[in-house]
């Protein structure tokens, strides 16, 4: 352990922060979000189902210290989640910080990603 944890804007690592379950309902369209690991550019998919998915978990499937050093740096807020997962290039934690975008879409919110918590590997700066 010990490395340092950073928090980044999610529209800096996604090429896409609204999910949208509505247009997914009405035109049979997946919103699929990509974030890029800064380390390695491995890039990771996500959708609304994967986002409803870490919703559902109770806990982090990285573990309670993993989850508590995030939560110092950056506290997750009512009707916020985390979708904590390993990079699959270089194993790099990562926490992806998402909510609910105010609006009602066929009965499911609309997600909107917000920041991404990043451990930034010893090797790095
Ligand atoms: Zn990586």
């Amino acid at each position: 352990m010990g490395e340092r944890l950073r928090v980044t804007p999610a529209e800096a690592r996604l090429d896409r922060v609204s999910f949208n379950p509505k247009t997914e309902s009405s035109d049979h369209v997946i919103e699929v979000g990509t974030y890029v690991c800064p380390w390695c550019s491995k890039s990771i998919q996500l959708n609304t189902g994967t986002l409803r998915q870490f919703q559902e978990a109770k806990v982090s499937p990285l573990g309670a210290e993993w989850a508590d050093r995030c939560e110092r740096v950056r506290p997750i807020g009512p009707w916020e989640w985390a979708a904590d997962f390993r990079c699959a290039g270089c194993d790099a934690a990562v926490r992806i910080i998402y909510g609910h975008d105010g609006e009602f879409a066929m009965g499911a919110r609309k997600y909107r990603v917000r920041h991404v918590v990043e451990e930034i590997p010893n090797a790095a700066g």
